[in-house]
């Protein structure tokens, strides 16, 4: 059953379409391709369910979804727009996994390249490592012909600017007085990312994660999006999950491979989402990441699909994430640990 969609009207369509759905349960779609995502892949949903229903495989779907974003110089968490790191230098962070051939690509510190996912595709498929980072993941990208430009747009100048001359408490460097537990003025810094989980109708997983990572971060900072098992992870016997939001926690919990392991012991991703989040939750003990009631004070979200293609998300705080199930793509709640 193809739909004969363009890239312009399903972007039009599922922009129309899109509502927020009040339920977090999971939902399937009997059989037909399904995929997930942070909620800013919303608009590219259709496409990743069109491209899959033409025969393209989910990590490839996967990673179509997320070229939109990458682009958008209006998206200053993702690809062309992002905000610099501390040295006012965009660096990029991707990984893929491909379920059916178990194989993954990664790109980690990248810079002058929009399209990082492409590239750890291109890891994926014509290397015989996972990773690539800094200078010579640029020179990889360079020897398949990406086109190199500067990334840093002048909003994202300008905010990266703001940030510099208040001469603030809030970078990431800690103080060794107090070990990092105590003493700094953390102040919310903006965060994003896009994760697109794919399954097809065959029942094939694929993922994808991409993003210029936490704003403003030490030069060199790596966060979880370009790490296999942290911010994306794929087991094609179980599960596709990924992961936004304070990458330092889903690293240290290797948070997308411990999902695919809760829905390999049998829970549904929803509910292996929420166990995910419990242990970053639990895991959690320096006074500095906690507010006063002891719970952990930044967000993490976690997406999952399961083989049989129910989806579900969960995250520290309420938010929303993006799917296309049964009902077409849509926003949803995520299941929250804390209100
Ligand atoms: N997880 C990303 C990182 O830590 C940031 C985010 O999703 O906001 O680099």
């Amino acid at each position: 059953m193809a739909r004969r969609l363009t890239r312009r009207s399903f972007l039009k369509a599922s922009a129309v379409t899109a509502t927020v759905s009040c339920a977090n349960v999971s939902t399937g779609r009997r059989g037909g391709p399904v995929a997930v995502s942070s909620r800013n892949g919303l608009p590219s949903l259709a496409l990743v369910v069109e491209r899959m229903e033409a025969g393209l495989p989910p990590v490839d779907a996967a990673v179509l979804g997320v070229e939109p974003v990458e682009n958008d110089p209006e998206d200053m968490s993702v690809g062309y727009g992002g905000l610099p790191d501390e040295t006012g230098v965009v660096t990029l962070d991707s990984c893929v996994m491909d379920g059916p051939s178990g194989l993954a690509g990664a790109v980690a510190a990248l810079e002058n390249i929009k399209n990082p996912a492409q590239v750890a595709l291109k890891v994926m498929r014509r290397t015989d490592h996972v990773l690539l980072v800094g200078e010579g993941a640029l020179r990889f990208a360079r020897a398949h012909g990406f086109p190199e430009q500067n990334l840093l747009t002048d909003r994202a100048r300008e905010s990266w600017l703001r940030w510099k001359e208040r001469g603030s408490q809030t970078d990431d460097w800690i103080d060794p007085a107090d070990n990092g537990e105590y003493g700094k003025e953390w102040i919310e810094r903006p965060t994003g990312t896009i994760h697109i989980g794919a399954r097809n109708a065959a029942g094939d997983l694929g993922g994808c994660t991409t993003t210029s990572g936490l704003a403003f971060k030490i030069r060199g900072r790596v966060g979880d999006s370009p790490l296999i098992g942290c911010g994306n992870y794929v087991d094609n016997d179980y599960g596709v999950a990924g992961s936004t939001g304070r990458g330092e926690a889903a690293i240290v919990t290797n948070g997308a491979s411990r999902t695919v392991q809760y829905m390999a012991l049998g829970k549904s991703p929803v509910d292996a989402c929420l166990e995910t989040v419990r242990d970053v939750a639990r895991m959690t003990r320096v006074p500095r990441l906690l507010d006063d009631k002891g719970r952990p004070n930044f967000q993490v979200n976690f997406y999952a699909i399961d083989k049989q293609g129910i989806v579900g998300s969960a995250s520290m705080r309420p938010s929303t994430y993006a799917r296309f199930t049964e009902n077409g793509p849509e926003l949803a709640d995520t299941a929250a640990l804390f209100d």
